[in-house]
This record gives C-alpha cells, sequence and structure tokens, in this order.
C-alpha cells in the first residue's frame, strides 16, 4: 500500500462517519498542483549532480498553502502528495487560516557539502519561485532542512520578487525568524503529551519515554518532557540508539548530539536498535523521525500505552487497528506535531506585521492552541465513539468542507 492509500484510508474513515458525498470526498484529496522539477547542480568537483524536486499544493479553500521542504534520499511523489494533504487537516485542525502543501528534493544531504547544499537550494527555488509566495504558498522546514536553507529561499525568492520575508518560516532569528519557532514542534509535542496523561491520570515523573529521532522535533520533545521530570530511558536516531533505564541526562545528550552529529555511544548508556527501541517496555512511545515505523511486524510487540505521534505518518492503518484493538492510545500526528506550523504561522504573522513577539508570547499562543485543539479532538472522539485520529480528521475535514462550499466553485 502506497503512504497515500494509506493516510487515504485515515480521510475515508472520516469521511464515512461525516457522511460526505463521493464527489466531496474527491474534491478534498485530489491536490490542486503538482510540481515535479530537475534541480541540477555543479558539483564541487565540476562534475554535473541532477536532482528531482517537488512541490504539492494540496488545498488552498481555507487560505495560502503551507508545508515544509524534506531534503532526503526517500522522498517520492507519493510521499510528498501524503504529507501536503496532511498539511490540509492539519492547518485546519489547529485552526489557523492556511491550506496544505509539501516539498522535497530527493538527495542524501550527508553527502552534499555545504556549497553544494546552497546550490541545490537556490536551484530549486529557481524551479518553483513563480508559485510559491506569502499568498500562495509559504514552505517551511523539515527533515534535512533548517534555518540556513530556508534563509537562502528567502534570499533567493528576493532575487525575483523583492524582499519578503514572509515568503517562508523558520528562518534564522537574524533573519525575520521567530523566537520560539525551533522548538516549537517539539513544544507542542511535550504540551499534547502531558495533557494526555493528565487525562489519563499519569503523573509524568512516574512515567517512561522511549522516542525514535533526535533531531529538531525529538530532541526538542525530549528536553521540554526531561524538563518536567519525565524518565526518557530509549532514544534512536539515525547513528545508532542508546538505553539507561534510569533515565538519560537529556541536556548532556543534546551536547552530547551537537559535537557528534548522533546519539550513538553516549556514555553511562548501552546500544539499543529501532525495533527493541519501538517494542520496549516504555509508558509512552514517541516516534520522531520517519514515516511508516509503526507497522504489521512490530504492532503486535508495541507495549507502550500511549503513542505520540511527533513524526509524519509514522503508523500504517494496520498497525493502528492493532493498537486500537489493545487499547493503546494514538495521539495522531496532525494534531500531536501542529506546533511546528503553529508558530510558522506566528513568524507569518510578524513578518507581516513588521511587529516582533518575544518568546514568553508566542509560547503562551502556541499552548493555547495545542490545548484548545486537543480538548476539541478529545470531546468529539467521546462524543461519536471514535479514535482521536478520527475526531481530529473530522474536525479538519469539516472545516476545509465548509470552506469549499462556502466560497463556491
Ligand atoms: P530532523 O532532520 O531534524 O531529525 C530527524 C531525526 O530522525 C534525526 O535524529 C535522524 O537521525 C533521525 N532518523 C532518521 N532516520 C532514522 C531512522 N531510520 N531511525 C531512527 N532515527 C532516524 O527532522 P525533524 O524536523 O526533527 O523531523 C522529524 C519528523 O517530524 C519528520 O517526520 C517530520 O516530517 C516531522 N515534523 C517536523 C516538523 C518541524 O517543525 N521540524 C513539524 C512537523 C512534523
Amino acid at each position: 500500500m502506497s503512504s497515500f492509500d494509506a493516510a487515504r484510508l485515515y480521510f475515508e474513515h472520516a469521511a464515512e462517519h461525516m457522511g460526505l458525498s463521493q464527489n466531496m470526498r474527491t474534491l478534498l484529496l485530489t491536490p490542486e498542483r503538482t510540481l515535479k522539477v530537475q534541480v541540477a547542480i555543479e558539483r564541487d568537483n565540476g562534475e554535473i549532480g541532477t536532482f528531482i524536486g517537488y512541490r504539492v499544493q494540496h488545498n488552498s479553500a481555507r487560505g495560502p498553502m503551507k508545508g515544509g521542504l524534506r531534503f532526503h534520499h526517500e522522498v517520492d511523489a507519493d510521499e510528498v502528495l501524503t504529507l501536503a494533504s496532511l498539511m490540509t487537516w492539519k492547518t485546519a485542525l489547529v485552526n489557523i487560516p492556511y491550506g496544505g502543501a509539501k516539498g522535497g528534493v530527493t538527495v542524501n544531504v550527508h553527502n552534499l557539502s555545504h556549497g553544494e547544499l546552497e546550490r541545490l537550494t537556490r536551484k530549486f527555488v529557481d524551479e518553483i519561485h513563480d508559485f510559491i509566495g506569502p499568498d500562495k504558498d509559504i514552505p517551511a522546514p523539515d527533515m534535512g532542512t533548517d534555518a540556513q536553507v530556508m534563509a537562502w529561499i528567502m534570499n533567493q525568492y528576493s532575487k525575483f520578487h523583492g524582499f519578503n520575508p514572509a515568503c517562508v518560516t523558520g528562518k534564522p532569528l537574524e533573519l525575520h525568524g521567530a523566537d520560539g519557532r525551533k522548538e516549537a514542534t517539539g513544544r507542542g509535542v511535550g504540551i499534547c503529551t502531558l495533557e494526555v496523561l493528565r487525562r489519563k491520570k499519569m503523573d509524568v515523573k512516574e512515567t517512561t519515554f522511549a522516542i525514535q529521532g533526535f533531531g529538531n522535533v525529538g530532541s526538542h520533545a525530549a528536553r521540554f518532557l526531561h524538563d518536567h521530570g519525565a524518565k526518557i530511558v530509549g532514544v534512536t536516531d539515525a547513528s545508532g540508539g542508546v538505553w539507561n533505564s534510569d533515565g538519560l541526562d537529556i541536556p548532556v545528550l543534546q551536547e552530547y548530539v551537537e559535537q557528534e552529529g548522533g546519539v550513538a555511544a553516549f556514555e553511562g548508556t548501552h546500544p539499543v536498535d529501532n525495533d527493541e527501541l519501538l517494542t520496549s517496555e516504555v509508558d509512552v512511545l514517541i516516534p520522531a523521525a520517519i514515516g511508516g515505523v509503526l507497522n504489521v511486524e512490530n504492532a503486535p510487540h508495541v507495549q507502550a500505552k500511549v503513542i505520540i505521534e511527533a513524526a509524519n505518518n509514522p503508523t500504517v492503518p494496520e498497525a493502528d487497528e492493532s493498537f486500537a484493538k489493545r487499547d493503546i492510545l494514538v495521539l495522531p500526528d496532525i494534531l500531536a506535531n501542529a506546533g511546528g506550523v503553529t508558530v510558522s504561522y506566528f513568524e507569518w504573522v510578524q513578518n507581516r506585521q513588521h511587529f516582533r513577539w518575544d518568546l514568553e508570547r508566542v509560547r503562551k499562543e502556541l499552548d493555547r492552541i495545542m490545548v484548545e485543539s486537543l480538548n476539541k479532538v478529545w470531546d468529539i472522539a467521546e462524543e461519536k465513539g471514535v479514535s482521536l485520529r478520527t475526531a481530529s480528521y473530522i474536525i479538519g475535514l469539516g472545516r476545509v468542507g465548509r470552506a469549499t462550499v462556502l466560497g463556491g466553485m
């Protein structure tokens, strides 16, 4: 099953509950525009490097489209379409005035020099600049891209369209970025997790966690939870994995990763691989890396009571069914990781107003939106007797559907 077919199953489940017509389902599922471009650059050794880039603009019924840009060797058209559609439901769920989009370039960034990465980014912007912009489609960081890449996007875009920092979010603080954007997705994951634990009457200080992925999202979620007394016993990333049953020292691990580039061989730990981590005896499991990691093979062996989907699309539908049957609570990606796009929205608002918010204001507004969204999802799930995922899709689809009908054909 392709990743879009899998995401489509979640969509159909909610659409069925809502009694959406077949025509409306087709309208909501079909992307408005799909771009596939060649990104050719000169490599440092003088050879030509050719890469394929994508931007899928899924739905603009509620506003300009918004979504990350991923540089990863597994990026393909199906994955970008899936992630673009998730952005449509996510922005609607947290009720910010955007539609959904996503982009990516199929490339292993570890094989590029700094200069090659810059040329690749600028060339990609050359290919798509007419289709993006503050009122059309606003990229942001995702796997393999960061504030530096966003700065190059802003600079390259300005060569065609003039100064306009709101054309991209997740920029460096020194270049029209927003306080709190870098931590935002991880913080949102943390806020949602505390709220779920509170509702399940679990004390965070007595709760054990395993986290897959220690990049932007995983490390900030880990730090937030650690600062609230959580015991994070296992972490894996692309370099390997580390385990300490007494709890990992997350601030020190963050410094270690900063220097070493990965968690592997962090002192005072023993190694753990992804399979062991995902099925380990912990209370809460947080996948915060790549998609499809909770699958038919490992789902029956997952022991966590709660799964917080910090990554996009980490659970395949068969695994989701298996978790539902075993009463394992899954907080879906479109809610759990919506903190990033929410603070991207704050960055865009600040850029447009030429007015800077302080960190306290960003955090306060983010926390409010995350808690309000979670409360709404929880209420709908209880009222309709559906999973948190289906409830999230019901809210998202409902808002996009109503905007589509109100806007007219
Ligand atoms: P990142 O590139 O900063 O970090 C990715 C992490 O995953 C790294 O630690 C990497 O080593 C690890 N990883 C990669 N392959 C792995 C593997 N096979 N096994 C274990 N670990 C592996 O990316 P990020 O921004 O932290 O994004 C992580 C996830 O969160 C992605 O699914 C992304 O779409 C999603 N997300 C990110 C944001 C954001 O604001 N950055 C917002 C919403 C959702």
